[in-house]
């Protein structure tokens, strides 16, 4: 019999792990709280890296379909108005086939897995689980899932929790999320005002400003019809009913237009609590955690959910090769790497991302100004720059069977 694996959570990398362990041959039980996929606005960018790992699962058509497909990425300085670079994946044509970035909703790369799961018979779904618990022995797992009232058990030979953040299988394994929570909230506006004839910019936008950063993404909306989502820092004294108030939402817009009321078109508005955490482990026996249940950090370059779908190919591909007869050392590989990873890529570029664009000392903005510009004149060190934004040198790195 082919091994089982117990996916609990399908937000989007649940979804993706499923998807990449069936097409592999393995058996999946997919275990979900929710009974509808949530729509709120959170990740919208793919990376060069995770758009070849996509394009393998069958998926690449669809995502480019559903979404804008963004070469460039520009780096502002608000006060000024002035573009300080604009970054340019074509640089990539000669490493990847797809040297651009997809702007994707993550609720719809969520729905195209959950559709293609379907044509699955090896795939058992259950909408309304919501997991509490897990043994194990030396053979296997039982998850445990409360539904309609009633309590249900559901074996495997090994658990991912793919439940996010707050991971119930992280908590149940006592697996440590170590790290910090950063004082200040994202407020995430959503418009349907079109900035790019205001400044003439990309899909992809950093802003820093001493006085308040902005980002702004263009995303296709489920419509096609487009729209603009602007990310800004709330602080910790401002309330999220503060924040998303109308005269508050008028004040930060209103910065980003000289020439129009981007808060007349606001269709969306949302706060977000912003952590940097790595678990300690992403193994507990027969137990394993990816996505958000992993490690959780801001979205200034857009990398957690590309981090979580890439430990979640790679979870895929190192069951399949233990089912083929691999030692399990290939699974203590698996943590191993994805988390040395995480850290190495993700938590220091979010990190690094976020202190350049609120540095408020003058000479500090200038020098990072010159690097970012001298970067991107420079076709050597531009290049270099977008193989790691783009995680394709992280992906790149060789895993080592210490
Ligand atoms: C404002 C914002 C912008 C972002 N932008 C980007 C970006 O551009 N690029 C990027 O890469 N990342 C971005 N991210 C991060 C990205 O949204 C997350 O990394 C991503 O959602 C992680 O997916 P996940 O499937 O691991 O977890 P989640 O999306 O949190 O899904 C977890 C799933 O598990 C289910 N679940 C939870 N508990 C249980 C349980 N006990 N039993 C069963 N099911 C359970 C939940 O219902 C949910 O469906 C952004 C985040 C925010 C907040």
């Amino acid at each position: 019999m082919a091994t089982r694996i117990v996916v609990v959570g399908a937000g989007p990398v649940g979804a993706v792990l499923a998807l990449a362990a069936a097409r592999q041959g393995l058996e999946v039980t997919l275990l979900e709280a929710g009974t509808a996929v949530d729509e709120s606005p959170r990740a919208a960018t793919l990376h060069p890296s995770t758009l070849e790992m996509l394009g393998e699962l069958g998926l690449m058509d669809e995502v480019v379909e559903r979404g804008l497909v963004a070469r460039y990425f520009d780096h502002w300085d608000r006060p000024s108005r002035s573009l300080i670079a604009r970054l340019d994946h074509g640089l990539l044509a000669d490493v990847t086939p797809y040297p651009f970035v997809v702007q994707l909703e993550q609720h719809k790369l969520q729905r195209m897995a959950l559709a293609r799961l379907a044509g699955y018979d090896t795939v058992d779904i259950h909408l309304g689980a919501t997991v509490t618990g897990i043994d194990q022995d030396a053979t296997g797992v039982v998850v445990t899932a409360e539904r309609d009232g009633e309590t249900e058990r559901f074996t495997g030979d090994y658990a991912v929790g793919t439940d996010g953040g707050r991971s119930t299988v992280r908590k149940s394994q006592g697996i440590a999320f170590d790290g910090y929570t950063w004082p200040e909230r994202f407020l995430v506006l959503t418009t349907t005002f079109d900035f790019q004839a205001e400044w003439d910019c990309s899909y992809r936008n950093y802003f820093a400003d001493p006085e308040e950063w902005v980002n702004l993404f263009k995303v296709a909306g489920d419509d096609g019809r487009g729209r603009w989502r602007a990310v800004f820092p709330a602080p910790a004294d401002e309330t999220d009913e503060e924040a998303m108030s109308d005269a508050a939402v008028h004040r930060r817009l209103s910065r980003l237009s000289e020439h129009g009321d981007p808060a007349a078109d606001v269709v969306h508005r949302k706060t977000y609590r912003v952590h940097q955490r790595v678990a300690a482990t992403f193994r507990s026996g027969r137990v394993f955690l990816a996505g958000d249940a992993a490690h959780v950090n801001n979205p200034i370059g857009g990398l957690g959910l590309n981090c979580g779908i890439h430990d979640a190919v790679e979870f895929a591909a190192a069951v399949t090769e233990v089912d083929s007869g691999a030692d399990d050392a290939r699974l203590d590989l698996y943590e191993r790497r994805r988390r040395e990873l995480n850290i190495e890529f993700v938590q220091q570029q979010t990190v690094a991302n976020k202190k350049r664009l609120e540095e408020t000392d003058p000479e500090q903005r200038r020098l990072r100004a010159a690097e970012l510009a001298a970067t991107a004149a420079d076709p050597v060190r531009h290049r270099a720059m977008l193989m790691r934004s783009s995680l394709l040198e992280s992906v790149g790195k060789a895993p080592q069977m210490v």
